[in-house]
C-alpha cells in the first residue's frame, strides 16, 4: 500500500466512523469494521517491512553519544538511534525479530 492507497484507507475509515457515530446501523457498523481490519492488515504488514530492515546489532556508542554501529553520529541528549527505537516498537507490538 503506498501513500496515496493509506490515505485513501484514512479516508475511507473517516466516513465510517462518522456513518457509524451517525447512522448508529449494522451497515455502518459494518463498514467501519472493514476500514479497521484494513488498517490492521497494513499495519502488521509495516510492522513485518521494520522488521525485516532492521539491523541485528546492537548500538554501539561512540563519546558523543552517536550510534557508531549505525551510522546515526549526531544524535541529541535523549534522542534514540532509530535502529533502538525500532526495537522497542516491535518487542511491545510482539514482533518476533
Ligand atoms: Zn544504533
Amino acid at each position: 500500500m503506498n501513500a496515496e492507497e493509506f490515505n485513501r484507507l484514512l479516508s475511507r475509515f473517516e466516513d465510517a466512523s462518522v456513518a457509524l457515530h451517525t447512522e448508529q446501523t449494522r451497515s455502518a457498523q459494518d463498514r467501519w469494521e472493514v476500514a479497521c481490519d484494513a488498517i490492521r492488515e497494513d499495519r502488521s504488514r509495516l510492522l513485518r517491512l521494520i522488521r525485516d530492515l532492521l539491523d541485528s546489532d546492537d548500538c554501539w556508542f561512540d563519546h558523543h553519544g552517536g550510534c557508531q554501529a549505525h551510522g546515526y553520529l549526531s544524535l541529541e541528549p535523549g534522542e534514540q538511534c532509530p535502529h533502538a527505537e525500532a526495537k522497542a516498537l516491535l518487542d511491545a507490538e510482539g514482533v518476533a525479530r
